[in-house]
């Protein structure tokens, strides 16, 4: 019998209740005090200082910190939070660990059920997930507990102590189970099958493991040492890692499975931008925010000695506003820009980036050109880009995404000077895979067609999650997925 998400989410949560689990607090507050307790600001470092290195913005809660803010938590009857939260971490028993100081059981607590807490602590949109969910943003109406940064305080504190725990897998079964992809959604599959006894291989495309969590995201919100040791533990409960494999091309699923991979889970993501189409876009100098992240991230760009550089732009235009555009707009304001700017379509209450990204962004000096768009590009000199010829817009009524549509100002086009356009405007999934198997169905916009109770695709035993199934969407969002189909698959070995 497969569960639907909704129903996986009750039986654990029944689960976790019938285990009786009681955290020993040492001094135990009132609830009326708990509530009194203002919720703490992260620790960061100052605007002025971080545009001048590629370290951590926020520098992490202090264990007094973590201990006062695990404090606000009420261990609520009914913790709405953990409906919030995808990969349903029992969030009230984590933070009470750490009121306990009892540091090294919180961390083992998240990795009950989350593959890369330190990872999700960082870069999770927490605010609108387990933290909107809580029962102070519900019901007090006040800041909600900071479940992000506990989450990454625990996780955190296990590493720097060195005493990282592994979790327990079950006897092994020498099934061999096949990731493709070694982004959240595969890592996380790739996570619950081990736990299950599978032998598990992740195949990935790039020569380095993680997916968008090395490629795109950059160092000063999410180091890749932080990455690699989350993979690290991976690794330690049996899981293997082969790099530089296109599945597809170095070899494809027929061949996996002639060498006795009994089922699959595709976890490609969605790494192919998409562009505006409009004139001059092919200028020297205007490049997709992908290319720009991962030339800068992962290919050493802005190191010397490495054969693909990326010019770093004096003025540069970043066109979008979400998660991709703040990180694209943000590194090259620490490559030097003297003048870095987002262009974006419609207003700041619209952006789709998380809101504290936006905040650091505008602490940082970056330029916000709300409802503007690009409609031409020019090139004075070489075939490079010099100029932008930019619309203003207003909002008009909602389109079918429910946010007011962008409508373009009639004659009030302006230029502005630039010699660097970075363009965050969507992606789409990476084709290679349907294409090489025409009996996968795809949807119009080229994702993989699931059963959303098991995230089974239309071939039997191939099983999809992440990006590749929703398109663009979160860490958080395609772990889920990882579980679920890891869940999937466990139930279609048993039945074989
Ligand atoms: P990916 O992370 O894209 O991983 C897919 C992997 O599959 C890649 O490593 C790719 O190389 C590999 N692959 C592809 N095809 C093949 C093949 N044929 N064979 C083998 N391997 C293959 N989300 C948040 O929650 N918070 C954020 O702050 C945030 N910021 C972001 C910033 C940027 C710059 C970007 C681009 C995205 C951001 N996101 C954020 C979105 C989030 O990172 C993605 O939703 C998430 O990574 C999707 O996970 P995935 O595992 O499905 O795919
Ligand atoms: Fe704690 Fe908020 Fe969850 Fe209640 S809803 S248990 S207060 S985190």
């Amino acid at each position: 019998m497969f569960l639907s998400m909704s129903e996986f989410n009750q039986e654990y949560l029944k689960k976790e209740r019938d285990q009786q689990w009681r955290v020993d607090l040492r001094e135990s507050l009132k609830q009326k005090d708990r509530v009194k307790i203002e919720r703490l600001k992260m620790p960061e470092q100052d605007p002025r200082v971080r545009i001048k290195n590629n370290l951590e913005v926020n520098s992490g809660l202090t264990a007094e910190q973590a201990v006062t803010e695990a404090q606000r938590c009420l261990d609520c009857v009914n913790p709405t939070c953990i409906e919030g939260c995808p990969v349903n971490i029992n969030i009230p028993k984590f933070i009470k660990y750490i009121e306990a100081r009892d540091f090294l059981k919180a961390a083992q607590t998240l990795k009950e059920t989350n593959a890369l807490p330190a990872v999700c602590g960082r870069v999770c949109p927490q605010e609108v997930q387990c933290e909107l969910t809580c029962f102070y943003t519900q019901k007090l109406k006040k800041s909600p507990v900071a479940i992000g940064n506990l989450e990454r305080f625990a996780a955190d504190y296990e590493r720097e102590t060195k005493q990282i725990s592994v979790p327990e897998i079950k006897k092994q079964n020498n099934i061999k189970v096949a990731v493709i992809g070694s982004g959240p959604a595969g890592l996380a599959a790739a996570g619950d099958l081990a736990k299950s006894g599978y032998s598990v291989t992740v195949f990935e495309a790039l020569h380095e493991i993680g997916g968008v969590l090395k490629y795109g995201i950059p160092e000063f919100r999410l180091p890749n040492s932080i990455v690699d040791m989350e993979i690290d533990i991976l690794r330690k409960m049996g899981v293997f890692f082969i790099r530089d494999f296109v599945v597809g091309k170095t070899s494809d699923i027929n061949d996996l499975q002639k060498q006795g991979y009994k089922a699959f889970f595709i976890g490609s993501g969605a790494g192919l931008p998409r562009f505006m189409n409009i004139p001059g876009e092919n200028l020297i100098g205007i490049l997709s925010a992908n290319e720009y992240l991962t030339r800068v991230n992962l290919m050493g760009a802005t190191k010397p000695g490495y054969d693909t550089p990326v010019h770093p732009g004096k003025n540069v235009a970043v066109i979008g506003g979400g998660n991709t555009a703040m990180d694209s707009v943000r590194t090259a304001k620490r490559l030097g820009a003297e003048r870095a700017m987002i262009i974006y379509r419609r207003s700041l209450e619209e952006m789709p980036a998380r809101k504290e990204e936006i905040h650091h962004a505008m602490e940082e000096g970056i330029e916000f050109n709300i409802l503007q768009n690009p409609v031409e590009y020019l090139s004075q000199k070489d075939g490079r880009v010099s100029r932008m010829r930019i619309q203003k817009m207003e909002l008009g009524e909602p389109d079918e995404s429910g946010r007011r549509k962008p409508v373009p100002i009639v004659g009030s086009e302006y230029l502005i000077d630039t010699d660097l356009v970075i363009v965050s405007v969507g992606v789409s999934p990476n084709p290679l895979i349907p294409k090489q198997m025409p009996q996968l169905k795809v949807t119009r916009w080229g994702t993989l067609e699931v059963y959303p109770e098991t995230l089974e695709t239309s071939i039997t035993g191939i099983f999809a999650g992440g990006d590749i199934v929703r398109g663009g969407a979160t860490v958080i969002l395609a772990m889920g997925d990882g579980r679920k189909a890891a869940a999937g698959i466990d139930q279609y070995l048993k039945n074989l």
